[in-house]
């Protein structure tokens, strides 16, 4: 799976183009090969909070098994655990974190998927606090030079200040996109609420951009932040799900813009998860991929990937939406969740980490579009001779992280003179358990299935970020999802 052996140069791109994650090649098959090299750059790869063997179920108040080990599963592992309920935990990857990995690049620990984190952000600042989590303050996406490509793909610079020299100025340019925010969207972090979203849950993000009187610049600002934000071009991005993002900071830009990039947890999101994991008490089993779930007259059954059996009394399911339709379950998934689960969710987006061979002064990326091969360059550090960036794209279509050439070639459109001297970023879109980066809703897909998505099934409970009620697609409606499901679980076992 992980490229380092066959790459050209430094750049390494775990999970894209490997022989063993080709469409036609089993799970069960998968897991043999990909493995060993995972394990090898997985900073959480043993398991905390792993109990020895242990009488399921026996005076304990019910026995629960997790499937799935991202932010969702370990935070319901927590839940039950310290209510007193027996949790087994089946993660198919050998580490913990789904799309949280912290992994090391030049010499720094760095998270090559989840990463930001900010205190609107009720959940994960509740654990934040609860474990005495530090952060680290970074530049966050508004940089005061800005180096930006137009829609004919040639380079400008610009200072922030000189676009838009007050607050209320850039205020106005978001607020314009999101026209009638408010009206439309007065409780985000409560879809059923009301249903104005769901009645503007028809547009694109391009949809938007074509229709709204923004001035040329203000637009290519609008297209990159929010093709950025949706993780996929434009046009398959709902307008009214980013809108989300801005109503849940308070109908402001430069909040959204500072819950979006610029508070990290101090050693990586690993270093939360492995506090949460801690506490589970749970049996966390990795590499232990599920099969098949299924209702049982009294209780739940799963097989594996391994062919092992297990039962208990009831089963939060924590895997991402777009998995689902690859694992069996009896009686069969609700067709919602099925339908969604093929559809798939919009987020498709690369991220890298990049470090060129000099120290570059402090600038902010920007290029618009789906076809871009990286729409938002972060400026992340410059020091002993080195420049970090964070870099986002559109989709694996437009960039492969895997091409030196092309990843240089891309950095290359803001810094013309950049040479890349170590390029690390990992395939979300071709991990079986993944298949995908974080949520982003397509026109009209959240609107349609959120509340089939959020359905038990009988003792079978799903949970994911992706179907959250508030910070769908971040670390946050993780946890909210987790603790929701470890709640249902109790009512479901009075317990
Ligand atoms: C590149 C990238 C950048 C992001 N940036 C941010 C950010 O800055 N801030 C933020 O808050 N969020 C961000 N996110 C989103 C955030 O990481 C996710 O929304 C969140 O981590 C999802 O957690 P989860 O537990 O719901 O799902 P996942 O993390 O996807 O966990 C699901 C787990 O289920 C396992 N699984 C799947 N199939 C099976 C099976 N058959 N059997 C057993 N186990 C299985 C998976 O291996 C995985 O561990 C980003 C995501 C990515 C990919």
């Amino acid at each position: 799976m992980a490229e380092r052996g066959k790459n050209k140069g430094d750049i390494r791109n775990l999970g894209k183009d490997s022989d063993v994650l080709k469409g036609a090649v089993s799970r069960r098959h998968l897991l043999a090969g990909a493995g060993a090299s995972v394990l090898a750059a997985s900073a959480l790869s043993s398991a905390p909070g792993q109990a020895s063997e242990r009488a399921k179920g026996s005076g304990t108040r019910g026995h629960v098994i997790i499937v799935g080990g991202g932010f969702c599963g370990v935070t319901a592992a927590r839940e039950l655990g310290v209510l007193g309920f027996d949790v087994t935990l089946l993660e198919a990857r050998n580490r913990l974190g789904g799309r949280t990995f912290t992994a090391e690049f030049a010499g720094e620990m760095v998270d090559m998927g989840g990463t930001w984190v900010h205190w609107l952000q009720p959940h994960v600042w509740t654990e934040i606090r609860r474990y005495n989590m530090e952060l680290d303050e970074t530049l966050g996406g508004v940089a005061e030079d800005i180096i930006y490509l137009d829609y004919q793909g040639k380079r400008h610079t610009t200072k922030f200040s000189k676009l838009w020299p007050t607050r209320e100025a850039f205020e106005k340019v978001i607020a314009t996109y999101f026209k009638d925010a408010y009206e439309i969207m007065p409780r985000p972090a409560s879809p059923f609420a009301d249903d104005g979203w769901v009645k503007a849950d028809k547009y694109s993000v391009q949809d938007k951009l074509d229709s709204t009187d923004l001035s040329p610049i203000d637009k290519i600002f609008c297209d990159t932040l929010f093709t950025t934000y949706g993780g996929a071009p434009p046009e398959q991005i709902s307008w009214v799900d980013m809108m989300r993002w801005y109503a849940l900071t308070g109908y402001s830009g430069i909040v959204m813009n500072d819950a979006i990039t610029r508070f990290k947890i101090k050693g990586g999101t690993k270093a939360l998860l492995e506090k949460i994991a801690a506490d589970t008490g749970a049996d966390i089993r990795l590499s232990t991929p599920v099969y098949k779930i299924s209702q049982l007259e009294k209780g739940v059954e799963v097989i594996t990937d391994g062919g092992e059996r297990l039962t208990a009394d009831a089963l939060i399911c924590a895997i991402p939406m777009n998995v689902l339709k690859d694992v069996e379950f009896s009686p069969a998934l609700l067709a919602a969740k099925l339908e969604a689960s093929k559809q798939t969710h919009a987020g498709q987006a690369t991220k890298m980490h990049i470090q060129l061979d000099k120290e570059y002064p402090i600038f902010g990326g920007w290029a618009p579009g789906g076809k871009a091969p990286m729409n938002y360059v972060l400026w992340g550090s410059a020091k002993n001779g080195h420049t970090h960036l964070i870099t986002f794209g559109p989709s694996t279509e437009t960039l492969d992280m895997n091409d030196q050439e092309a990843v240089e070639a891309a950095v290359r459109q803001f810094l013309p003179d950049a040479k890349v001297t170590q390029a690390f970023g990992y395939g979300w879109n071709v991990d079986p358990y993944s298949q995908g980066v974080w949520f982003a809703s397509r026109p009209g897909q959240m609107s349609k299935f959120i509340g089939d998505m959020q359905k038990s099934q009988g003792d079978i409970h799903f949970a994911n970020s992706d179907w959250a009620n508030g910070w769908r697609g971040f670390i946050d409606g993780a946890i909210e999802q987790g603790i929701i499901a470890a709640q249902r679980v109790r009512q479901q076992l009075g317990a």
